[in-house]
């Protein structure tokens, strides 16, 4: 299948210019507005449902109100257990339809805001503005799957689509191994030719996400010699580790800064005569004294890459500039686990391209890129490697995401809803 899509959409292309909404395309988007005031009671349902990613009981409530509506429009639904990465767990909904491309489609239950945070209810502020948790991180991208999945079901347009939806429990905060809790994910985007997330991107209608930086966490160990200050440099005693651990951060910082696109940041440092470590707090200990070399120095960061070929090339970089040790120390890093890059591929731009078109033919404009810079690692970036075409940031436009100010503006749901349910429409033929 993967090999007629490109077929395909070169055809598309072709006739895009022209393009006007035939009348299938009519009734997709007048069945979206007139089921827009159910759309925003059950967004407002699902809001009012604390789902702090460690609240698993919340997060399964969001997926247990969720998962009728995928079984009333014809998808095999359930739950997927999380207790083997410690999170609540996944909803996954299928339709296998038939002969169009393989599409995911990706959302999350989960939130930032805790059980005991203060921000817990859908608030309408105007007309077209609401805040509430998750409102448009991302329950509002969630309402507007299904928004377009109705619509084509009542256009008769669904039953023969090929069609995954996942939607996490624990985006905000991974459950742990990665391998585990993304599993669900890259399962499906190896069945998928094309992925699709409905995050809320930077904000904005005009744009969306073709590529994501990925990030992963380094740890720098360095060993020195302790002895009195007096001896520092001399033979048999050497720089000491803090020395060292100076040495190799100012050469990251002068080697690396030029590569375009990459950033990394040393984040926490102890350094001294002992110290300590605390992962999973991001604290740590130290004891030393002036007059005493440094024995021990750890160094915590994070790197952030646009594609798999920078990160590795990165690590051989960093890599060497460590094993070129300043006498009598030593030092190793180690590179954690991490959240892939998605990087801006071909497919991405074409799979935009379509995107933006039928914006314009929908009177909503452009849709442009966002710059990769802005934009962190999402649960798309577990997908991009495995399909041929990913987007992102199709969800419903807000502002204050993370913070209590989290707002959404509403009358962006439509809106967004029928751009997605085009272009599911549009894959299709
Ligand atoms: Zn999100």
């Amino acid at each position: 299948m993967k090999k007629f899509l490109f077929l395909f959409l070169s055809l598309l292309f072709t006739h895009a210019a022209i393009a006007q909404l035939s009348p299938t395309e009519t009734k997709i988007i007048e069945h979206i507005d007139s089921s827009n005031p159910q759309a925003i009671k059950l967004l407002e349902k699902i809001v009012n449902i604390n789902s702090g990613t460690m609240n698993f009981t919340g997060v399964r409530q969001v997926a247990e109100t969720l998962l009728p509506e995928f079984i009333q429009l014809g998808f095999n639904a359930h739950f997927e257990d999380g207790s083997v990465f410690n999170r609540a767990g996944h909803l996954i909904a299928e339709l296998r339809g038939g002969s169009g491309p393989n599409i995911l489609l990706i959302g999350h239950l989960d939130t930032v805001f805790a059980a005991n945070s203060p921000f817990q209810q859908f608030k309408l502020l105007d007309n077209n503005l609401a805040s509430g948790p998750g409102i448009s991180d991302m329950k509002g991208g969630d309402i507007i799957i299904l928004q377009s999945l109705r619509a084509l079901k009542a256009a008769h347009q669904l039953d023969d689509m090929n069609i995954t939806v996942v939607m996490t429990g624990d985006e905000e905060l991974s459950g742990r191994p990665l391998a585990l809790s993304k599993k669900a994910l890259i399962d499906a985007a190896k069945w998928a030719d094309i992925a699709i997330g409905f995050e809320d991107g930077d904000g904005k209608p005009t744009t969306a996400n073709i590529s994501r930086r990925g990030t992963i966490d380094w740890t720098l160990t360095v060993k020195g010699i302790a002895a009195h200050s007096s001896q520092v440099f001399s033979k048999s005693v050497g720089a000491g580790a803090i020395y060292e651990a100076s040495r190799i951060l100012n050469s990251f910082y002068q080697q690396l800064r030029s590569e375009p696109l990459l950033t990394f940041n040393p984040g926490r440092m102890m350094a001294g005569t002992d110290v300590t470590n605390e992962k999973s707090t991001n604290t740590g200990t130290t004891f030393g004294k002036n007059n005493v070399v440094a024995q021990s120095a750890i160094v915590t960061g994070d790197i952030r890459s646009l594609s798999l070929e920078q990160l590795n090339r990165v690590k051989e970089k960093m890599r060497r500039i460590v094993a070129n040790h300043l006498a009598n120390t030593n030092s190793e890093i180690e590179f954690g686990e991490g959240y892939p890059p998605m990087a801006p591929t071909q497919g991405n731009k074409k799979l935009l391209n379509l995107y933006s078109q039928i914006s314009e033919d929908l009177g909503q404009g452009k849709v442009v890129a966002v710059n990769p810079l802005d934009a962190g690692a999402a649960d798309v970036s577990f997908t991009a490697n495995d399909v041929e075409m990913a987007l992102d940031g199709l969800g419903l436009s807000g502002s204050g995401g993370h913070t209590v100010n989290e707002t959404a503006d509403l009358s962006a749901l439509p809106a967004q809803s029928k751009r997605a349910a085009l272009l599911l429409y549009r894959l299709k033929q």
